[in-house]
C-alpha cells in the first residue's frame, strides 16, 4: 500500500504535580512541610530507523502520547518520571505542523534523533516552600502541562537523480536494469505505487542513487490522480532524467510529453526546473521509421538541445545506450551542488503549550479573601518556580501583564487583603 504521507497526533507527558504534606511524628503536632516533587513528563522523540522505507505504520496508529510524570509523595518522595516515546521514521521524513504547514524538522542528513515535544517539568513539592519568604506551606507547584500537536509526516526520499515520465515509458525497466532495485514492471498504469530507489554503480567508486518517481501524469500538480503524491520525491533530487517512449508505443508524442511534465513540475515548485535535466529517449529498439523521415530522437534533439538538455537514445530492454546515459548523469552530478537538500525549520516549538488567552475568574471567599482561579492561572503556576526569586518576580510580572492585578482592583481589593490561587496564599501590596 502506498504510504508516504501521514497525519498523527503527538503529545508529551505532563509533569507530575508537587505534593502537599506535613511531617507527622508522634507528639509533634505541626511537622514541617515534606511534600515531594512531581516527576518529569516523557518527551516525544523522532528517530530515524534505517530499516523503514514507508510511513505505512502510521496508517494504523495515529495517536502518540508519552507517559506523564507521577505526583510527588509524602516524606519528600520524588514522583517517577514519565517514559519518553520514541517514534521511528524512515530517513527523509519531513515533519510539518499540520495547522500552519510549517516545517518542524527534517529527519535526514545528520539529524538522526530529535526531541520534538518536551515533557512537562515536575512541580515542586511543598517541602521547598518551608523557608520561602512567603508563608505558603499549603502550596505545591502543579506539574507543567503536556504539549500536544497534530503533525503531518511526509517522506521525501533522498536520491541524487529523479527519473520522471508518463506511465509505461519504461522507468521501472531501466531501474531494474541499472540498479539493485527490483521494481514491478508491467504495461498497465500505476503498478509502481511507491517510489523505487536504486543504486547505480559505475565502478571506480562512482555511484549514485536514482529514484523512479512513478505515476506522473497530467494534472499531477493539481492533485489529479496519484501523481501529486509523488512529486514531493523530486524535491531533493539534483538531476532529473526525463524518460519518454520514443517509439510512441501507446501513441504518446515524446516532445509534447516533456513539455507537459515540465509544466507539472513548474506548477508544483518552480525551483525544480532550475535543476539540470537530461532526456532518455527509450524504446529505440521499437522505433519504426520511414526512410528520410525525421525520427523522434532528432525531433527531441532539435527541440531541447538548444536549451542545454542532452538527449540519449536508449533501450532499457536491450541495454543499448545505457552506459552513455549513466556516465553523462554522473558528470552532471559532479557539477551539481553536492549539498543535500535539507528542509529548514520554520515552526517555533517554544510557542507551544502556553496560551495567554485562557480564561480565569476572580471571586470572594467567605472570609473576604480574593480567589483567582482558572486554566490560565493553573498553567502559569506550572511554569513558574516560586521557590526562586526570579521565578517569583516572573510570576508577579505575569499577574500584572495579564491584567490580573487590574481585575483584582476592579473587584475592590485593598492593601493587605488576602489573595488565594490554588493553595498559594499571599497578601496584596502594591
Ligand atoms: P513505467 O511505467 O515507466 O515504469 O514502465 P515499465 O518499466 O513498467 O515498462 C512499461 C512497458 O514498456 C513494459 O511492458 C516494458 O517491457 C516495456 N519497455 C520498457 N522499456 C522498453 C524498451 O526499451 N523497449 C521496448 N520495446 N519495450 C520496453
Ligand atoms: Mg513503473
Amino acid at each position: 500500500m502506498f504510504a508516504d504521507r501521514a497525519r498523527i497526533f503527538i503529545k508529551s507527558g505532563k509533569g507530575g504535580d508537587g505534593h502537599v504534606s506535613f511531617r507527622r511524628e508522634l507528639y509533634v503536632p505541626n511537622g514541617g512541610p515534606d511534600g515531594g516533587d512531581g516527576g518529569r513528563g516523557g518527551d516525544i522523540i523522532f528517530e530515524v530507523d534505517e530499516g523503514l522505507n514507508t510511513l505505512a505504520d502510521f496508517r494504523h496508529v495515529r495517536k502518540y502520547v508519552a507517559e506523564s510524570g507521577e505526583e510527588g509523595g509524602k516524606r519528600r518522595c520524588h514522583g517517577a518520571d514519565g517514559k519518553d516515546l520514541v517514534i521511528k521514521v524512515p530517513e527523509g521524513t519531513v515533519v510539518y505542523d499540520d495547522e500552519s504547514g510549517k516545517v518542524i524538522t527534517d529527519m535526514s542528513g545528520d539529524n538522526r534523533r530529535e526531541v520534538i515535544l518536551k515533557g512537562g517539568r515536575g512541580g515542586c513539592g511543598n517541602m521547598h516552600y518551608a523557608t520561602a519568604t512567603m508563608q505558603v506551606p499549603k502550596y505545591a507547584q502543579p506539574g507543567q502541562p503536556a504539549k500536544e500537536l497534530w503533525v503531518r509526516l511526509e517522506l521525501k526520499v533522498i536520491a541524487d537523480v529523479g527519473l520522471v515520465g508518463f506511465p509505461n515509458v519504461g522507468k521501472s525497466t531501466l531501474l531494474s536494469r541499472v540498479t539493485n532495485a527490483r521494481p514491478k514492471i508491467a504495461n498497465y498504469h500505476f503498478t509502481t505505487l511507491n517510489p523505487n530507489l536504486g543504486v547505480v554503480d559505475l565502478g571506480d567508486g562512482a555511484s549514485f542513487v536514482i529514484a523512479d518517481i512513478p505515476g506522473l501524469i497530467e494534472g499531477a500538480s493539481e492533485g489529479v490522480g496519484l501523481g501529486h503524491e509523488f512529486l514531493r520525491h523530486i524535491e531533493r533530487t539534483k538531476v532529473i532524467i526525463h524518460m519518454v517512449d520514443a517509439a510512441s508505443t501507446e501513441g504518446r508524442d515524446p516532445v509534447e510529453d516533456i513539455h507537459k511534465i515540465n509544466a507539472e513540475l513548474e506548477a508544483y515548485d518552480p525551483a525544480i526546473l532550475t535543476r539540470p535535466q537530461v532526456i532518455a529517449a527509450n524504446k529505440i529498439d521499437a522505433i519504426w521509421q520511414e526512410e528520410g523521415e525525421e525520427g523522434p530522437v532528432e525531433r527531441l534533439r532539435k527541440e531541447f538541445e538548444p536549451q542545454g538538455i542532452a538527449v540519449y537514445p536508449i533501450s532499457a530492454v536491450s541495454g543499448q545506450g545505457l552506459k552513455e546515459l549513466l556516465y553523462h548523469v554522473n558528470e552532471m552530478l559532479k557539477e551539481a551542488d553536492d549539498k543535500p537538500v535539507i528542509f529548514e525549520k520554520e515552526f517555533d516549538l517554544s510557542s507551544l503549550g502556553f496560551d495567554r488567552n485562557l480564561p480565569y475568574e476572580v471571586s470572594r471567599d467567605d472570609d473576604g479573601a480574593y480567589r483567582v482561579e482558572g486554566p490560565r492561572i493553573e498553567k502559569m503556576l506550572g511554569y513558574t518556580n516560586l521557590d526562586s526569586e526570579k521565578g517569583f518576580e516572573f510570576f508577579q510580572r505575569f499577574l500584572k501583564d495579564a491584567g490580573i492585578l487590574e481585575k483584582l482592583e476592579e473587584a475592590g481589593i485593598e492593601e493587605g487583603d488576602t489573595v488565594r490561587m490554588y493553595g498559594l496564599e499571599f497578601d496584596y501590596y502594591k
